[in-house]
């Protein structure tokens, strides 16, 4: 069954289409061609009012949504609730994010990401393990308690899914550069954070294969005049990339834009580090049995640690367009087209034939109006 999109604005990931349809099949893009031009056995002609039609956005780093935490109930149903609530803000396609954690909820987070991904669970494409190999003095709001060295059984179980993509944060300094290649060689995506590594430390860590940063700025060592720190050395790099959170709390827009500046176009990239509130009435809740309570937008416990974000992914989007000034166009690919190279993820993060068809309409105002998921249409 062929469907064709027709008047839409479309944004290819490159460049904005006027007067083209998109025509979908099953679950890709594919055609796209004039309107007034459309290929035979076109079944469904959808009318997109002449709004935005992009890429589906790709959150790597999301912890829960629709009052739902990975970490309370690692199962299909809560990465189905997630999925669910994230969607209505545009996201097609996510990592579910555990934080540190005992390693039975790590075994039981990649058990259900792999089933989610043979049930086709929309949106779920592999998972991100945040910790627990990570550096207690830049916990940040993990429970350090939880916190472990990577050993043979970690490896083991690190690289144990088979379904979909798995991307770990860990604290390179607290491992071997051996390890690191390791874990890249069976397509393990090696990010840091939660570290204290050095500059020095940071560029072993490339050398070997580490190519991402987690929540850049955010939990690491800072630039400074004589020690660049972790931040220098991501910054520097041409080869890596660097998850940022524009919710206006966790980094000045102005440190966004410096960063921006500087980092080889391409690979910086949107990620929430949502949490439960997203998608949910109740914006409070209970992290490693403390409350967190959301003020103006904010989530902090109750000394003051930021504890992951109430941010979406067109709210980052848009933020990164109002806040820290960057051009639309260049938002849109931070959060969809470069997280999609980043994860090797090549059909996805653009609308081009051949491409899987995960595609949002938004409007003016970074609305959601409707959205496909590998070529679905949201019930
Ligand atoms: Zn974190």
């Amino acid at each position: 069954m062929a469907i064709a999109l027709v008047n839409g604005r479309v944004f290819t990931g490159e460049q904005w289409l006027v007067d083209q349809a998109v025509v979908i099949e099953g679950e890709k893009i594919i055609s796209i061609c004039p309107t007034n031009n459309l290929p035979a056995g076109i079944n469904q002609k959808i009318d997109l009012g002449g709004q935005r039609l992009i890429p589906g956005l790709i959150d790597t780093q999301v912890n829960g949504g629709g009052g739902a935490l990975f970490n309370d109930a690692p199962t299909v149903e809560t990465l189905r609730t997630m999925g669910a609530a994230h969607r209505k803000f545009g996201t097609t396609g996510f990592y579910p994010t555990l934080i540190s954690d005992d390693l039975s909820v790590v075994t039981a987070a990649i058990a259900a990401v792999k089933s989610a991904v043979e049930q086709k669970v929309p949106g779920v494409l592999g998972v991100h393990l945040e910790g627990p190999f990570l550096n207690p003095e830049r916990k940040g709001v993990h429970d350090a308690s939880k916190f472990k060295i990577i050993d043979e059984a970690a490896f083991e179980l690190l690289t144990s899914l088979n379904e979909g993509k798995t991307l770990i944060t860990i604290a390179p300094e607290l491992t071997t550069p051996k390890m690191i290649s390791r874990f890249v060689k069976a397509g393990v995506v090696v990010a840091a954070g939660h570290s204290a590594a050095n500059y020095e430390q940071t560029k072993t860590a490339l050398a070997a294969g580490l190519s991402s940063f987690t929540h850049l700025f955010n939990a690491m060592t800072p630039l400074t005049s004589r020690e660049p720190g972790m931040v220098g050395a991501a910054l520097e790099n041409t080869n890596s990339w660097c998850g940022i959170i524009v919710d206006g709390f966790h980094v000045h827009p102005s440190t966004l834009k410096i960063a921006h500046q500087a980092k080889t176009k391409g690979q910086l990239i949107l990620v929430t580090d949502a949490m439960p509130s997203v998608g949910a009435d109740d914006k409070n809740f209970m992290l490693n049995g403390e409350l967190i309570r959301c003020e103006d937008g904010k989530l902090s416990t109750a000394s003051g640690t930021l504890a992951g974000s109430d941010l979406d992914m067109l709210a980052a989007v848009k933020n990164t367009v109002e806040l820290v000034g960057i051009e639309l166009d260049e938002a849109i690919r931070m959060a969809s087209t470069y997280p999609a190279v980043m994860m090797g993820e090549m059909q996805l993060g653009a609308i081009k034939v051949g491409y899987t068809a995960s595609m949002i309409l938004i409007d003016e105002n970074f609305t959601l109006i409707r959205s496909w998921i590998n070529g679905s249409e949201a019930h």
